[in-house]
């Protein structure tokens, strides 16, 4: 007999009982970065101090949901966002002009337009997985995301593509889509296109909206189902998380035991 699945709704989609019962695409990231700090967020010993970067990003998600959307999250976090002598923040006036680039954007827009954060869950290698679309277009038969970055055209290291890549694989944007696009098509039954709506930081800000080469998504598929395995099995407590020893969960529970070789501190 199969366990009862919890039915997601915007209110629980982000709830520690979500995050036991699926994978996300946040939480197989959290795992790549640091399994230690996962188990610990997942079991309740850890939390992730409030990040003002991540009010401006549902500030500037919420621009793009609907009017009363972003006025009921406006008032939620209206001492964060404006200053008591009146104004708004620096972070929050840059966002205002993000939102403002893409809004006088017609094509930009039309990328945009869709059903706003749909959620949908699938099975996939084995394990139940959760997506939250932020636009999805039935018509057209695809999806869009907004991402903010701070240039374009900047350059990353990469160990896991072993070469310089762009904002998109830094972040793991191909990934998300991959797997957005995978539990689409099981839900669906076609597949389809994502696209995602870029803007940068800088003054004035400057956009794209940018398409994937469809072989980018195979390597993706490949590189999950290889991490998964130890996953699963670390989430199901059958394995020891392992410490990255670099992350702030890991520094903060530190305790030394072993000296190190002047090469490790750049080659882990
Ligand atoms: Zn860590």
């Amino acid at each position: 007999m199969q366990k009862e699945k919890l039915a997601l709704t915007s209110l629980n989609y982000h709830s520690k009982e979500a995050d036991l019962e699926y994978f996300s695409v946040s939480q197989f990231k959290s795992f790549v970065e640091c399994e230690a700090k996962t188990m610990a967020k997942l079991n309740g010993d850890y939390t992730e101090p409030p990040s003002n970067a991540l009010i401006v990003g549902s500030y500037t998600h919420a621009a793009f949901e609907s009017d009363e959307a972003f006025q009921a999250f406006t008032e939620q976090h209206n001492n964060v966002i404006f200053k008591s002598r009146g104004g708004k923040y620096s972070d929050f006036e840059c966002a205002d002009r993000m939102i403002e680039t893409i809004k006088s954007d017609p094509f930009a827009m039309f990328a945009l337009e869709g059903e706003k954060e749909q959620i949908y869950t699938a099975n996939l290698w084995g394990v139940e997985w959760k997506i939250k679309v932020d636009s999805i277009h039935h018509g057209r038969m695809s999806f869009s995301d907004l991402k903010t970055t701070q240039d374009l055209h900047k350059r990353y290291w990469s160990d896991k593509y072993n070469g310089w890549v762009s904002f998109v694989e830094s972040w793991g944007y191909v990934l998300q889509m991959a797997i957005y696009r995978r539990v689409i098509q099981e839900n669906l039954g076609q597949t389809y296109t994502p696209y995602i709506v870029a803007v940068t930081k800088e003054t004035p800000p400057n956009k794209a909206i940018l398409h994937f080469d469809e072989s980018r998504f195979e390597f993706e598929y490949e590189y999950v189902e290889m991490k998964l395995e130890r996953m699963t099995d670390v989430k199901a407590g059958k394995l020891e998380p392992a410490r990255c020893n670099k992350c702030d969960y890991c520094r903060g529970s530190k305790i030394l035991k072993d000296t190190l070789e002047i090469g490790a501190l750049i080659h882990e």
